[in-house]
């Protein structure tokens, strides 16, 4: 590559360049065995060696202590937000969400197919410019309580989670597992497409306390039954071997880091996007301070043609993916796992450097 591109897309998002280049390796030839990581038969023992290892990692970088089922399912963010309620949620039961942004909301709409999915608090009528309160004097008969706490698309995060007691909380961490360390082992559950912080399209990490897995709430195709996958020893069909192989090649990176030493460069890249943001005349950023997301910037031009300029700017320069989300507008820097620092340090200079008159 001639020009060196700095890549702020959502997802799929940039990958660290050491992951990318050992599964380039294993493209060719895996494990010096001759055969391509994507001609692995999923029934191999070489195969359960990499599921084994990518369990214990996640295991141990959420602190789960082994009291969780581990599972990789294909159908991303929306097959969990179906399975969840399709299994836990009995059509006369009833589970809470909270609605704090686009994702959460599509949560919420699928879960009413199965039961009484009741809106917990939420931050639609500020546009979801803030975080919505977090709620108060919940029923005692909720299944759960479903958080999406980083919101991808509008660019608000909870830091750190309430303590919800003997109410199950069921977590999206789809665009910030692994990016903090977080009291994982306090949630009931927790789901994350890789394509984020994790790895490639095509496999969703989900995690299952065990005494929260319970028979599904209804008659279910084996696919959509969490325990039918447990059953199976996480292999009920044919895995996506190579994504799977990327999220375990992520994971011994996140490893060598720790997760603090990643929330320490996760917290310098938003600091200097968000001081770039609020220090120019030519940007805002809408979101409320306190409840700014370390993993997706949202900024806005002063003006439509100030946009149109920086975007034309940011090409020249060689900075992609900084669109926002095609309901949104604007634009959104997606500061995941896999962006380095030197990376956000460019774009905060584009920021500062930028000027619609000299365009
Ligand atoms: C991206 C995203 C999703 C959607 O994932 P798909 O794999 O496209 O279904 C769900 N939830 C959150 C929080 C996301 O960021």
């Amino acid at each position: 590559m001639d020009q060196p591109v700095s890549y702020f897309g959502a997802g799929p998002a940039k990958l660290p360049q050491p992951v990318l280049q050992q599964a380039a390796a294993a493209i060719l030839n895996f494990e010096e065995n001759g055969l391509s990581i994507l001609e692995l038969p999923h029934r191999s023992r070489a195969f359960k060696n990499i599921l084994e290892e990518a369990n214990a990692l996640v295991n141990e970088l959420c602190g789960l202590d082994g009291a969780f089922e581990i599972l990789w399912l294909q159908g991303g963010g929306r097959l969990q937000f179906a399975m969840l309620p399709a299994n836990f949620l009995g059509h006369d039961q009833q589970a809470g969400y909270i609605d704090s942004g686009h994702w959460a909301a599509e949560a919420l709409d699928t879960a009413r197919l199965y039961g009484a999915a009741l809106v917990s608090s939420s931050a639609k009528a500020q546009h979801y410019r803030q975080l919505p309160a977090w709620p108060q004097n919940l029923p005692a008969s909720l299944r759960y309580l479903h958080v999406t706490p980083n919101n991808t698309i509008y660019g608000t995060q909870w830091a750190a989670l309430p303590d919800t007691g003997s109410l199950p909380l069921v977590a999206d961490l789809s665009s910030d597992i692994f990016s903090r360390p977080r009291h994982y082992a306090g949630l009931s559950m927790f789901y994350a497409v890789a394509q984020k912080n994790l790895g490639p399209a095509g496999v969703t990490l989900v995690a299952i306390r065990k005494d929260f897995l319970q028979r599904p709430a209804r008659a279910l195709p084996p696919y959509l039954d969490y325990c039918a996958h447990v059953a199976a020893g996480g292999i009920l069909n044919t895995l996506p071997v190579f994504p799977i192989y990327v999220c375990l090649l992520y994971l011994r990176w996140l490893k060598a880091r720790g997760l603090e030493g990643q929330l320490l460069e996760n917290s310098q890249k938003a600091a200097l996007v968000y001081e770039a943001i609020d220090n120019s005349r030519y940007f805002r950023c809408p979101i409320a301070p306190a409840d700014r997301s370390l993993m997706n910037v949202v900024f806005r031009g002063e003006e439509p043609e100030t946009e149109r300029l920086f975007a034309a700017y940011c090409r020249a320069e060689g900075l992609q993916g900084l669109e926002g989300h095609r309901s949104a507008g604007g634009f959104r820097a997606s500061l995941y796992n896999g962006v380095s620092l030197q990376e956000a340090q460019k774009l905060a200079l584009a920021i500062q450097n930028f000027k619609p008159e000299t365009i």
